[in-house]
């Protein structure tokens, strides 16, 4: 991808970013109370949700294109450049007819490649950045999708947003994190700056400044904080929502740390850190070939023999066996059953190719989730 960084969009930003504003815009004078209220505390671009995907009808769905005006004139009070989310064309032409400065796209639209592609098409030869929130489902290929469909309409000025992912169960999470998305995304386009939105990830206000410092300790270029001259009267995500005052009191209890080390005596003993890292790193994966040559042993005498290759009374004893070696060790339930899980999800892998040699196996069955 040939992105343009935030410092370089042309509207004197800086990371780490923060974005702040009400989660939709509900009147002028909420609108600029609110703007004036989080400009003190170092917000660099204003948001306010204008028309709203609700989960379900009948609820407050955005007060529609009015609410740009609102928008934009806190942003011109301010002097700080104003965001809202765009879910379709219309959207996308209204809010360029309004000068909105910067767009982005919300988690239920980035869900819907034609929705998405819509979008890019409405931008074709606009200068205008996007940022592009996370699908609803833990999908990285969905996402980075809806960046190319903009990258190839020739938007260059594009940032993600995480602001995590449905699920179905309990968890102290409105949308659960799952941070390994986007660092992997990170991983992939080093270039790409990823702003975290704790407010949708968390969903209530008093683990938001948590959220914050884990996002700032993983070197995310920026926060969205969804704020609100009284929250507990919003019209959308009351819960979440914290006043300009409150605002300010996360971001003063946030700690920036160095994403590198300066000092060479501390640079020296982090790189011996590291090189002892890697060197575990290799054991490990000696220690995962050897194991899997003996599963290939066990494959081809079970083949011989004619055993299934999955013995579920085994494979509990296994779980059992490595959760009351690993557990004593301070290594997590968590940890050892998917590590465990993944591994044996390799060995049958194995097996089953092992039992299917010199036989026609039918191909693609396995590669292809892409739809
Ligand atoms: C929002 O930012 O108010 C919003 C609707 O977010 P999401 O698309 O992340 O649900
Ligand atoms: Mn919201």
């Amino acid at each position: 991808m040939d992105i343009q960084r935030i410092e370089d969009w042309g509207l004197g930003l800086s990371t780490p970013l923060l974005i702040s504003g009400p989660c939709s815009a509900e009147s002028p004078e909420q609108v600029m109370e609110t703007a004036k209220g989080v400009a003190q505390h170092g917000t660099g671009i204003l948001r306010a949700g204008i028309w709203k995907p609700r989960t379900r009808p009948n609820s407050f769905e955005g007060v529609g294109t009015i609410g740009l005006k609102w928008l934009k004139a806190a942003g011109k009070e301010t002097g700080i450049p104003v965001c809202t989310e765009v879910a379709n064309v219309k959207h996308v032409y209204e809010a360029l007819r309004a000068g909105i400065d910067i767009m982005w796209v919300g988690a239920r639209t980035t869900t819907n490649p034609f929705a998405v592609q819509e979008i890019a098409d409405a931008l074709e030869g606009v200068d205008v950045p996007v940022m592009v929130k996370n699908p609803i489902s833990p999908d990285l290929k969905l996402w980075i999708g809806a960046m190319e469909r903009l990258q190839n309409a020739g938007i260059k000025k594009i940032a993600a947003i995480h602001r995590g992912f449905a699920f179905y169960g309990e968890s102290k999470y409105r949308n659960k994190p799952q941070w390994e998305i986007p660092i992997e995304l990170k991983r992939h386009y080093p270039q790409l700056q990823v702003i975290c939105d704790p407010s949708h990830i968390c969903g209530r206000r008093d683990i938001l400044a948590a959220v914050s410092q884990k996002a700032y300790d993983l070197n995310f270029d920026g926060l969205m904080l969804e704020s609100h001259p009284n929250p507990d009267k919003a019209l959308s995500d009351a819960k979440q929502q914290v006043t300009p005052t409150g605002l300010g009191a996360i971001m003063s209890g946030l700690v920036r740390r160095d994403p590198q080390a300066h000092d060479p005596q501390e640079m020296s003993r982090l790189e011996s850190f590291r090189e002892l890292i890697d060197d575990i790193d290799y054991q490990l994966i000696d220690t995962l070939a050897s194991r899997m040559k003996v599963v290939r042993e066990i494959g081809k005498y079970k083949r011989d023999k004619n055993i299934t290759i999955l013995q579920a009374d085994r494979w509990n004893e296994i779980i059992r066996d490595r959760l009351d070696q690993g557990t004593p060790k301070g290594l997590s339930e968590d940890l050892l059953t998917e590590i465990l899980q993944l591994v044996h999800k390799e060995s049958i892998r194995h097996q089953t190719k092992i039992m299917n040699e010199g036989k026609e196996v039918k191909k693609g069955v396995e590669e292809n989730k892409e739809g």
